[in-house]
C-alpha cells in the first residue's frame, strides 16, 4: 500500500503479511537476505528500548547486537543468512546477549528459522529473542534440587545400608538394645526418605501449578486435634503443642489433609527450632479465620523473615536436618486455599506464623442448590 499525505502509517509500517507476528508473547523480528530487519513485533521493540520504526530498515547487526559468552559479535562469527535454507531450515536454541543501544543488555534465548527463496538460498530470517532470566533461574533451582535432592537421600540411605549390612553380618555379636536401636535408626531414615519424596512431588506440582484440591466443608479443629494427637503418639515429648481454638469455630471449604498438613508443617517447624511451649490459635475475622501457630524459640531474624517462604532457603549455619522446602510448600498450600500466610518473629522471644483462611464455602466452590450441603456450611 503506498503511503499517502493524508495516511497515517510511519514510514516503516509493517508489512501486512507480518501483522500477526505482533500478536507473539516473544520477542521476535524479521530479517532480510540483505541483512536489514525487515520486521520488529512490539516486544523485541520493548526489549530493544525503541519503537519498532527505529529497528525496521536498520542492519540487524547494528540495531538488534547480539553477542555470545566470549564478547564475539553473533551476526558477524554465524553470519546466519549465508547458510543453506534448505539444508539448515532451523538455528537450534542458544543463549547470547542481547545488548541494545538504548535498554540494558540481556541474556536471551535465540532460536530462528531459514525461510528459503529460490535456489535454496536464506530468503530471510525469522528471529525469535526470548528473555532467559528466569530460564535461567529455574535451571540454577534445578540444579539446587538435584544437589539438595543428592545429599538429602545419601546421608538416610548410608545409615540404612550401613546398619543393615551390620546387622546381617553380626546379628548375634549385638544385644537386643543394640539391634533395637539400629532398626529404630533404620526406621526413621526411611521415614525421611519417604518425606523428602513427598516434599518433591509436592513441589513440583505447586511449580506447575498442579496442587490438586478434594475440597468440602471441613471443622478445622478436628483435624488440628488429629494432627496433635498424632505428633503426642509420635513423639512421646510433644506434650509442648497446646492447641486453644475457640468454640464453635466455622467449618471452612478446604481440604483436610492439606489443611493438617499446614499445620503439621508448621508445628514441626516449631518443635524443630525451639524448646518450649508451640501454641496453636484461631480467631475468627470478617472474611476469614486467622490461625496462629508460635513458639518461644530463638525467634527469626528480621532480614530473614521475607526470605523463609523461598525454595530451598535455610538460615545460613543453621544446623538442624532440613530441606528448606517446608515453609515452601505451605506457602503453596494455603495460597491454593485462597489464603495468606507470613510469619512474625521478636528475636529471643520466638516466631509466631499467620495463616488466614478465607470463610464462606459454597460460594467460593461455585455451588449453590444443595440444600443438604448448605446447611452443613452452617
Ligand atoms: P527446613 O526446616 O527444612 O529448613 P523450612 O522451609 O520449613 O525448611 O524452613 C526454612 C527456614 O526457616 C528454616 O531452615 C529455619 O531457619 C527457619 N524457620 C522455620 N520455622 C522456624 C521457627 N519456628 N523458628 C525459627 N526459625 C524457623
Amino acid at each position: 500500500m503506498m503511503a499517502t499525505a493524508m495516511d497515517p502509517s510511519p514510514p516503516h509500517a509493517p508489512p501486512d503479511r507480518y501483522a500477526a507476528l505482533d500478536l507473539l508473547a516473544d520477542p521476535t523480528l524479521v530479517v532480510g537476505a540483505g541483512g536489514l530487519v525487515e520486521y520488529c513485533n512490539s516486544m523485541a521493540a520493548r526489549l530493544l528500548g525503541v519503537p519498532p520504526g527505529q529497528v525496521i530498515g536498520r542492519p540487524a547487526a547494528q540495531a538488534v547486537p547480539l553477542f555470545d559468552d566470549a564478547q564475539a559479535d553473533w551476526w558477524e562469527c554465524v553470519d546466519p543468512l549465508r547458510a543453506d535454507a534448505g539444508l539448515l531450515p532451523r538455528i537450534p536454541e542458544l543463549y547470547l546477549y542481547v545488548r541494545p543501544e538504548r535498554a540494558p543488555p540481556r541474556l536471551v534465548t535465540l532460536t530462528a528459522a531459514r525461510i528459503p527463496a529460490a535456489g535454496g538460498r536464506t530468503g530471510r530470517l525469522v528471529v525469535s529473542l526470548r528473555r532467559a532470566e528466569r530460564r535461567q533461574r529455574l535451571d540454577a533451582a534445578r540444579s539446587d534440587l538435584v544437589s539438595t535432592v543428592s545429599h538429602e537421600l545419601r546421608s538416610p540411605l548410608t545409615s540404612v545400608k550401613g546398619f543393615t549390612k551390620t546387622l546381617l553380618a553380626k546379628w548375634d555379636r549385638f544385644t537386643d538394645e543394640q539391634k533395637r536401636q539400629m532398626l529404630a535408626t533404620v526406621n526413621e531414615d526411611a521415614d525421611r526418605v519417604t518425606r523428602l519424596l513427598g516434599e518433591l512431588l509436592d513441589v513440583s506440582r505447586i511449580d506447575a501449578g498442579r496442587l490438586q484440591l478434594q475440597r468440602h466443608m471441613v471443622d478445622v479443629t478436628e483435624v488440628v486435634h488429629r494432627m496433635v494427637e498424632r505428633l503426642r503418639t509420635r513423639d512421646s515429648d510433644d506434650e509442648r503443642v497446646v492447641a486453644v481454638l475457640p468454640p464453635g469455630l466455622p467449618r471452612l471449604y478446604a481440604d483436610p489433609d492439606k489443611v493438617e498438613q499446614i499445620f503439621t508443617n508448621l508445628v514441626e517447624n516449631a518443635l524443630k527450632y525451639s524448646d518450649g511451649e508451640v501454641r496453636i490459635g484461631a480467631t475468627v475475622l470478617d472474611r476469614s479465620v486467622l490461625f496462629t501457630v508460635a513458639d518461644r524459640g530463638a525467634g527469626i531474624p528480621m532480614a530473614h523473615l521475607d526470605h523463609i517462604f523461598t525454595k530451598f532457603f535455610r538460615r545460613p549455619g543453621e544446623r538442624r536436618t532440613g530441606t528448606g522446602l517446608g515453609l515452601f510448600i505451605t506457602k503453596g498450600l494455603v495460597e491454593a486455599h485462597g489464603g495468606r500466610i507470613w510469619a512474625e518473629s521478636v528475636p529471643d522471644e520466638g516466631a509466631r506464623f499467620f495463616v488466614s483462611l478465607p470463610l464462606g464455602g459454597l460460594e467460593l466452590a461455585g455451588i449453590g442448590s444443595d440444600p443438604s450441603e448448605a446447611r452443613r456450611a452452617l
